[in-house]
């Protein structure tokens, strides 16, 4: 079986799936899998198509110390027991920088550049890279890509990448990139097969995860998102404060005598639903939760969502539809009710019913702008764009042939 897989990979867990090429170049999902508590309880689960357990193990803390040596075990398992060696490998990287509009075959090159961009996302890029210096050094001739998430929001107009700053850091970099790139390029189309007239119009999709975002698509692209030049901005997320006053940044400096590394630690980690809550960052705890500060989290959230639809609503000049997407936005029937409560001045009404059993379109009949919940797919987008990268690909053969 020709396969594809799929990492993605973080501080403290690879993700990982496999993905059969089928006829005409379809992919088939055949394993999900992750090694997850690196360097504290380190365990791979992993299970098959119709979610039957193929793995369930533990393993000393000194075996798996770091992400490469985790990415060791998942492929040495994949190879050793289930007999599969995949072609290729699609990496999520989470920053393209400037010069990624799309993605990109690795090689050491692309690995150097990728790595100049660890500053603009600290706790994300050097384990999106990990797994792929190490797959470079260990299996040189297989091929690899990187799929960005900065990339889907290339191609916006020049205005909405930029901050009023001197042009000059611009041209260095420090622009307004957005990011979930790979799940609004999903969304965006799938949503075709969904609402075929829609797709062609003005949407906001709000990927409400761990990470959250929105994206205001026309015509099935990116014209603005709410995150920026690193993933900070914009909503407030699990421990990330969203949208902030960059004077915040320099009382924290100049009156907490917080050093860089600390304002850069506090600002990704002990931020966002986490300490406004001081409960949790995930949002089932805080719904779970009688803590009045939980509530208040949650107020923020969905008040910062309505915000920032509002802003999102005027750069398209109108809407023609609301898209929920990943963990909350997927589940969270409470959440999703109180955002559309919070877009009723657009003329949004919700169907408790169609809402409570997580149904495609949730809005009700009346309503003037239909909502609906889009399941996000990154991996299936990773593996399409690794497919296509490796088809383009001239062959060795070819290559030779060229030559002579
Ligand atoms: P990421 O991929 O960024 O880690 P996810 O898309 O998996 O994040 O989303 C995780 C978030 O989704 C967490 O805050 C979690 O609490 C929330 N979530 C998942 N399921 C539910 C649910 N049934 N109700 C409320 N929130 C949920």
């Amino acid at each position: 079986m020709d396969t594809i897989l799929v990492v993605n990979a973080g501080s403290s867990s690879v993700k990982f799936q496999i993905f059969s090429i089928e006829g005409e170049g379809r992919l088939r999902r055949q394993i999900k899998g992750q090694i997850d508590g690196i360097g504290s309880r380190p365990r791979l689960r992993a299970s098959g198509v119709r979610g039957e357990p193929l793995a369930h193990r533990a393993y000393p803390i000194e075996l798996v110390s770091d992400v490469p040596t985790a990415m060791g075990i998942a492929g040495g398992w994949l190879r050793d027991e289930l007999g599969m060696s995949p072609m290729a490998v699609g990496h999520r990287v989470v920053h393209g920088g400037p010069d990624y509009d799309r993605p990109v075959l690795i090689d050491h090159g692309v690995v150097a550049r990728l790595e100049r961009l660890v500053a603009l996302a600290p706790i994300h890029q050097p384990h999106n890279l990990a797994p792929v210096r190490s797959l470079l050094a260990n299996f040189p001739t297989l091929p690899q890509v990187a799929c960005f998430d900065t990339a889907f929001h290339r191609t916006r107009d020049a205005v909405s990448d930029l901050y009023a700053i001197p042009h000059q850091l611009y041209a260095e970099g420090v622009r307004r990139y957005g990011f979930h790139g790979l799940s609004y390029e999903y969304i965006a189309k799938t949503l075709p097969h969904v609402a075929p007239e829609i797709a062609k119009g003005r949407v906001i999709v709000a990927h409400l995860g761990s990470g959250a975002s929105m994206c205001a698509l026309k015509g099935g692209r990116s014209i603005e998102s709410t995150m920026g030049f690193t993933a900070l901005d914009g909503l407030p997320m699990g421990t990330r404060p969203g949208q902030i006053d960059p004077g915040v940044v320099l009382y924290l400096i100049s009156e907490k005598g917080m050093s860089p590394a600390k304002v850069q630690d506090f600002l990704y980690r002990d931020c966002g639903l986490k300490g406004l809550s001081g409960v949790s960052n995930d949002m089932r705890e805080l719904e779970a939760s009688e803590d009045p500060k939980a509530k208040l989290a949650i107020d923020y959230f969905v008040y910062r969502v309505g915000l920032d639809a509002g802003m999102l609503a005027a750069a398209l000049q109108g809407l023609d539809a609301f898209v929920f997407t990943a963990g909350i936005g997927e589940n969270s029937t409470r959440i999703r009710a109180r955002i559309v409560d919070q877009l009723r001045w657009l003329g949004v009404t919700l169907s408790a019913d169609e809402n409570s059993r997580n149904a495609q379109l949730i809005s009700r009949s009346d309503s003037r702008i239909p909502v609906y919940i889009i399941p996000t797919d990154e991996e299936l987008m990773i593996a399409k764009h690794t497919l296509s990268l490796l088809l383009e690909r001239p062959s060795p053969n070819a290559r030779h042939n060229n030559v002579s």
